[in-house]
């Protein structure tokens, strides 16, 4: 490795926000295109950056920190928790995963759990374990197990979720890619049951397509989906690492659809913000699949994430958010589609995961997002034309009514804005 001079030097200036956008040029790998907002703190709804200019966080760190930044209850957890016994390894058991486990599976109806870190990791998790489940109780031939997946799928960025999805610049340059997935149109479940074969194990959707912009289901999809799955014996599996813990108006975004998943994903959220955690929950039946040895991580289940988790679940469920989700999404929704712009195509949303969809012609959704990013208001483009809208679940009806006022600005007259 080549060293260069640390280009801090000391007694110095503090550094400006150029230096942080220069050190991050020079040093970083060139993975992301961020804003060029350097963020130094957050509280709630709101960030500030270096400058101590005050922005509404709109992307909420993709959903992670639905609790609102810094919550002290969680922050509180977390500085006690760090400061008594942060790490054991599942070598032994320790005080906080029992009781994560038993507050998470009571919340969720759920049997069991696998915790794990990030959501990628809690994806694969769950492949591992319905092949395995494919192969000890559906009989299905060794090594023929297959994952029937969406098109326009996000799952996270290990290879072999890559290597399903229907993304080029997720995919192209990183392959040979692991076999075992199909791929159907998601929203279409004649599709899905023409897609099953004898060595099908499982369906792995999203209930809300969140990266690939808020995409929402028809409706009835996912009743006709666990009916099908249900028939021919295959493992429902929702990704609701997004979607999940109130982010939707629901505790899980699956109570929308009158359905339960056989498998579910959760991860973002589950860290209150604060230190990541994710979580595979199921049934007897299926994580009783795993014996000990076949699956692990040294950071799964660690009192600190768990003493996290608990916290960041007690306060989403104590503190009304996933109430207030569901009612400032309706009046931020409202709100939007109240908004007369010739750029915008169309609102849509459920509880605060919502969407702007802009007219191809409107220009693109970035210089609509830097418009935002002027007026206060921190949000994200995605697919070209399309600016996502998802703040933290602790937003306050006046707060929203303020974001509205600047989304109408920026929508109508981006170079005043
Ligand atoms: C963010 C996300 C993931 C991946 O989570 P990471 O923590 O980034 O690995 C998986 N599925 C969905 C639906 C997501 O939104």
């Amino acid at each position: 490795m080549t060293m260069t001079a640390d280009p801090i030097v000391r007694d110095a200036p503090p550094p400006t926000r150029d230096l942080y956008l220069a050190l991050e040029q020079e040093f970083g790998a060139r993975n992301y295109k961020p804003f060029d907002v350097v963020l130094s703190r957050g509280l709630g709804v709101w960030v500030w950056d270096v400058d101590g200019k005050r922005y509404l966080d709109c992307l909420s760190a993709y959903s992670a920190v639905n609790q609102g930044h810094c919550h002290p209850r969680i922050l509180a957890a977390l500085t006690e928790q760090a400061s008594r016994l942060a790490i054991t390894s599942r070598a032994f058991m320790n005080d906080q995963l029992p009781l994560f486990y038993k507050e998470l599976c009571a919340a969720t109806r759920s049997h069991r759990v696998l915790p794990m870190n990030s959501g990628a990791e809690a994806v694969e998790s769950a492949i591992k374990v319905v092949r395995k489940w494919g192969y000890a109780v559906k009989g299905v031939p060794t090594d023929r197990a297959e994952v029937i997946v969406c098109a326009n799928n996000f799952h996270g960025r290990t290879l072999t979720i890559v290597g399903f999805s229907t993304d080029p610049t997720a995919r192209d340059g990183f392959g040979p890619f692991t076999p075992g997935f199909r791929i159907v149109p998601f929203g279409d479940a004649t599709a899905l049951e023409a897609a099953i074969t004898p060595n099908t194990v499982a369906f792995l959707v999203e209930p809300i397509q969140g990266e690939a912009g808020v995409i929402l289901p028809p409706r009835g999809y996912f009743k006709a989906v666990r009916k099908i799955c249900t028939r021919h014996n295959i493992i429902l599996i929702l990704d609701e690492i997004q979607t999940g813990l109130g982010r939707t108006g629901r505790l899980l975004a699956e109570e929308h659809e009158g359905i339960e998943a056989d498998l579910t994903l959760i991860g973002k959220a589950l860290s209150g913000g604060f230190y990541p955690v994710s979580a595979v929950l199921s049934t007897d039946e299926i994580l009783g699949v795993l014996k000990p040895g076949e699956h692990g991580s040294t950071f799964g289940g660690n009192p600190l994430a768990c003493a996290v988790a608990r916290a960041a679940l007690k306060v989403l469920l104590e503190e009304g958010m996933i109430e207030n989700a569901e009612a400032m999404g309706a009046r931020f929704q409202a709100g939007l589609r109240g908004i007369d712009s010739p750029a915008i195509k169309e609102v849509r949303g459920r509880g605060l995961m919502m969407a702007i969809e802009l007219h191809p012609e409107a220009g693109g959704a970035r210089r609509y997002c830097e418009a935002l990013r002027r007026r206060g208001v921190l949000c994200k483009d995605t697919h070209d034309h399309t600016i996502r809208v998802s703040p933290p679940l602790v937003i306050t009806g006046s707060e929203v009514d303020w974001a509205v006022e600047q989304f109408e600005t920026a929508l109508t007259r981006p170079e005043a804005a």
